[in-house]
């Protein structure tokens, strides 16, 4: 048996044969000279018709699961298999190089796609990708590393991976996949996100350790305590069956407050709101008594495709929102692509820091033609609940009023042509980028509301990459200069007038939520899985009392000061 520490992103537990995800098709392969080239011929043409067999048994199985148009790309990876002009060329290439097949393969397929991505054509740009999945596929065959997809597991299994991507996670199988573990990522990493809003453990960030975990080995995961173990024996299989039905048995008795309002125990109303990225996760809101929607990530909508999603579409999936919520506030973000979020088919270029570079609003701005369409199917849809819109990255003012501008004229838009939006929407933005929180009040007066984006203003203000396990150490909520950066926040906007959410992951953490009720959070937005307990933690603790004891925490000298401060208040009862 053997243990592997990771960072639980996700609570829960779970058992099970674990899956390993295989990484690493895509390596370049290395030229050789082959002695008999119509051998490497015929080995070839092996590996494409077994890549033609499986890519048609998947494209069946989508065609069922998810309809036609989601098929069609599957259409697409065979249309370039049968495609005599890249075959021809790889095999004219084996033949008159005398070289292996695999690398063949590579080269061709590089120099198509090279061509294709320089293209203005967007349809061409999205065929080179077609052309990396395809090639990808066949050099798995060629090197009898099968392809195996997520969608074809059938047995219940724990998937072992280095990375997810979010529209891996997206697309997970969740009949079978009972949790993931991955070598990389953190707790505010967008795979780990999704996980929380999925309600599917999950561990990240195990580093090396992701080595000893066999395909097919028995794994525990605790995404509690962020623990693997590996072949477990018999003892430990009854501690995990133990601790399983203690877990389930306190979230039975969470749901008891799924219906109450969220009141401090000296009668303070707060909301607490969900976070959501797909259709689905809203009725995981209103099962874990969500008030609110706090951050709709729309960005998922446009991920796990492979074209833009039309307004028609956004429109549709908006409505399903604000009706199903029925009246309470839905706040929707804006596309906030880039960073760990790729969307491959608008091929864009690489930037070598994602993460400081044209990302969310700072694209859309570039990209009015994306942004106008999704306003308008937002403006569209608020004539169905109660919208708020809001806006992501803003670091300096003018981004706020040019978003503002083309929001209002798409408004102007809808009225000349006789389907005027509603006419309440809020417009808010996100706090999200340090140089926006130390100058909040600049921004206040020109909107209605802020959500402080911890996830991000945290990595900015820390200088630690959100994505980087070894530095995931300096995720620090309870650091003193971030805890002064949310005061400021919520002073600039109450002193303003307007009111102020959270919707990173610490407006759902338990050592942070007394210091940001003391503080004057108005709104707090999280994973779905959260709200309960979060309920129940507030209800507890007196705002009077914590706005002090949150004065006295910003004394301190660092986190642990401060969260042993916390938990020494909260352990003594000395917060009611
Ligand atoms: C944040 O940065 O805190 C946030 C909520 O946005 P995202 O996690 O999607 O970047
Ligand atoms: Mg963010």
């Amino acid at each position: 048996m053997q243990q592997i520490r990771g960072i639980g992103a996700s609570p829960g537990l779970a058992a099970a044969k674990a899956y390993r995800m295989r990484t690493g098709e895509r390596a370049t392969p290395g030229r050789t000279t082959v002695e008999d080239a119509e051998q490497e011929v015929e080995r070839l043409r092996k590996a494409v018709s077994q890549a033609g067999t499986e890519l048609e048994r998947i494209r069946t199985a989508t065609e069922e699961k998810l309809g036609t148009h989601k098929a069609e790309i599957f259409e697409g990876h065979l249309m370039i298999l049968d495609d005599p002009e890249w075959m021809d060329v790889i095999v004219g290439k084996i033949n008159d190089e005398a070289v292996n097949a695999e690398y063949a393969v590579h080269e061709v397929s590089q120099t198509f796609i090279d061509m294709l991505m320089g293209m203005d054509d967007e349809l061409l740009r999205e065929r080179a990708v077609d052309i990396r999945d395809v090639s990808g596929r066949v050099m798995s065959h060629l090197q009898g590393r099968p392809h195996r997809d997520l969608s074809s597991l059938t047995e219940p299994c724990i998937l072992i991976a280095e990375d997810l991507t979010p529209s891996d996670t997206a697309q997970l199988n969740l009949d079978v996949i009972l949790g993931f573990v991955t070598e990389i990522g953190s707790r505010t990493s967008h795979s780990a996100i999704m996980a929380r809003s999925l309600d599917i453990p999950a561990i990240v960030g195990v580093g090396q350790g992701i080595h000893g975990i066999e395909d097919g080995a028995v794994v525990v995961m605790d995404a509690v305590e962020g623990t693997v173990l590996v072949g477990p024996g018999e003892e430990e299989l009854v501690a995990f069956r133990d601790k399983k039905r203690s877990y389930d048995i306190r979230k039975a008795e969470l749901a008891a407050l799924k219906d109450r309002p969220t009141q401090s125990a000296d009668g303070v109303r707060v909301e607490l709101a969900a976070n959501i990225g797909k259709l689905e996760d809203v009725q995981k809101a209103l099962d874990n008594g969500a008030e609110a929607i706090g951050l709709f990530r729309t960005e998922f909508l446009y991920m796990g495709r492979d074209s833009l999603p039309t307004e028609e579409e956004q429109f549709n999936s908006y409505k399903y929102v604000l009706e199903k919520m029925d009246g309470k506030p839905v706040v929707i973000r804006t596309l906030d692509i880039g960073g760990d979020k790729e969307l491959p088919y608008l091929s864009l270029p690489k930037e070598s820091n994602p993460f400081l570079g044209q990302r969310a609003l700072r694209l859309c701005l570039s990209r009015e033609d994306l942004f106008r369409t999704q306003l308008r199917a937002l403006l569209r849809a608020s004539r169905f609940g109660n919208l708020k819109i809001m806006f992501p990255m803003i670091a300096v003012v003018d981004e706020l009023r040019e978003a503002k501008r083309i929001l209002e004229e798409e408004k102007r838009r809808l009225a000349e042509a006789g389907t005027p939006p509603d006419d309440r929407i809020e417009v808010g933005m996100m706090i999200e980028v340090p140089a926006a929180a130390v100058a909040a009040d600049t921004f206040a007066g020109e909107v209605d509301f802020f959500s402080i984006g911890t996830n991000d203003l945290i990595q900015y203000t820390m200088a630690a990459d959100r994505m980087n396990e070894t530095v995931a150490y300096l995720y620090q909520p309870c650091h003193p200069a971030v805890l002064r950066l949310i005061r400021m926040v919520i002073q600039a906007a109450k002193q303003q007038g307007k009111w102020v959410g959270m919707c990173g992951e610490m407006a759902g953490d338990q050592t942070a939520i007394p210091l940001l009720l003391g503080m004057g959070l108005h709104e707090f937005s999280m994973s779905a899985g959260s709200i309960l307990p979060a309920r129940e933690l507030i209800g507890r603790l007196s705002k009077a009392e914590w706005s002090m004891s949150a004065e006295e925490a910003l004394t301190m000298r660092g986190q642990d000061e401060i969260q042993a401060f916390i938990q020494m208040k909260i352990r003594n009862g000395a917060y009611a």
